[in-house]
């Protein structure tokens, strides 16, 4: 009688335990998105609540103040267009490959970045155009580089990476396929603006009274906002648990011998990984190819098991700053953290997910 007793006891005891431990779910904002950003959820492709968009307009010098408020707003308003362009894709189910494009042509037709309409200008007075776009779910990826009659370089890019079977097309080559895919070009002249022109101007008067346009020179000015910056790029995690990863640019005021930095190249500008991260950088080119930032931090994930932001902080501050090198990265991982680093004064960016909304910014914290 006693030991039935017992049983019974222990066995309500028990039926009170598991009630307990499956009823008493963490509510707490962090323990929901934890548990929907679970990896397997991303494995398994299933519907997932923590897809999320970052984008960038480049790196540089911007500093509170030093900007007029109007072109503050004009700012604001362009990367707030282009996020949630992006970002409805998402919402509605679509690829982070198409949100990530979409989302770049809204910038590169708008003057105020350095990317398709209102690129720097070569130091002979003409407007080159490079960019790349990945896939990370199959490590796809597209590039195009010195090209001077595509519109909008980042479908390019998109069209080498799904309808050719190089990685990348460069000048005239490059074009030649748009025109065998039905892209409409454009006159070398569309991508102009006097702001632009204005500032390549300035930097040849001051080559040719300083003798060189060397950034290691004592007589160096270094350039103002409207002379360097402006690089756009888009980082996305869609529902389906995939990144893509997608940059397009001018390139660097003044590049001289069809010179082609960092954007246009997979590891370096671009890189996506649906095993760890999706990125996209801005900065001085020439530093982020000999450090292959984009793949750097993706390898910081993979092999040593940091955070992505553990990583993009060792890339950016640490590696990156110790070389030289000035710029930033955005970038997303398969959970849908996000992370914007930076070690210039400050970096456009934008940011949406569900749960943190929008997010706009230009300046450092
Ligand atoms: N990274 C680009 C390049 O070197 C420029 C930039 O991001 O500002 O071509």
């Amino acid at each position: 009688m006693n030991i039935k007793y017992n049983i019974i006891e222990q066995l309500f005891i028990l039926f009170l335990i598991l009630t307990i431990a499956t009823g008493c779910k963490d509510n707490s904002p962090n323990a929901t998105n934890d548990l929907q950003n679970s990896a397997s959820d991303a494995n398994l492709n299933t519907p997932s609540q923590n897809f999320g968009i970052v984008l960038h307009g480049g790196s540089g010098s911007m500093e509170k103040g030093k900007m007029s408020p109007e072109l503050e707003a004009e700012y604001t308003a362009k990367l707030s267009e282009a996020i949630k362009t992006g970002y409805d894709i998402l919402e509605k189910g679509g690829s982070s490959l198409e949100a990530i494009e979409k989302t770049i042509n809204i910038l590169e037709d708008s003057p105020l970045f350095n990317a398709g309409k209102g690129a720097v200008f070569t130091n002979d007075k003409r407007n080159e155009l490079d960019a790349s776009i990945m896939d990370g779910k199959t490590l796809n990826s597209g590039a195009i580089a010195s090209v001077t009659t595509i519109k909008n370089p980042i479908t390019l890019a998109s069209a080498v990476m799904q309808k050719s079977e190089h990685v990348m097309l460069a000048g005239k080559g490059a074009e030649t396929f748009a025109v065998e895919q039905g892209f409409e070009l454009v006159s070398p002249s569309y991508f102009q603006t006097e702001r632009r022109l204005k500032a390549i101007e300035r930097i040849l008067e001051r080559e040719k009274a300083s003798g060189g346009d060397n950034p290691q020179a004592a007589t160096y000015t270094p350039p103002s906002i409207d002379e360097k910056f402006g690089t756009v790029g888009c980082v996305a995690l869609d529902k389906n648990g995939n990144l893509a990863a997608g940059t397009s640019t001018g390139g660097r005021n003044n590049k001289k011998w069809g010179r082609i930095g960092d954007s246009p190249i997979i590891g370096a500008g671009t890189y996506a990984n649906n095993k760890t991260c999706a990125v996209s950088s801005t900065g001085w080119g020439e530093f982020f190819i000999r450090g292959v930032v984009a793949y750097d931090i993706s390898a910081l994930m993979e092999y040593k098991g940091l955070s992505l932001k553990a990583a993009t902080d060792e890339v950016v501050q640490n590696k990156l700053a110790a070389m030289g090198g000035s710029g930033g990265v955005i970038a997303i991982d398969n959970e849908g953290n996000m992370s914007m680093e930076f070690n210039t004064k400050g970096m456009y960016r934008a940011s949406m997910n569900k749960k943190n909304g929008l997010y706009v910014g230009m300046y450092g914290n």
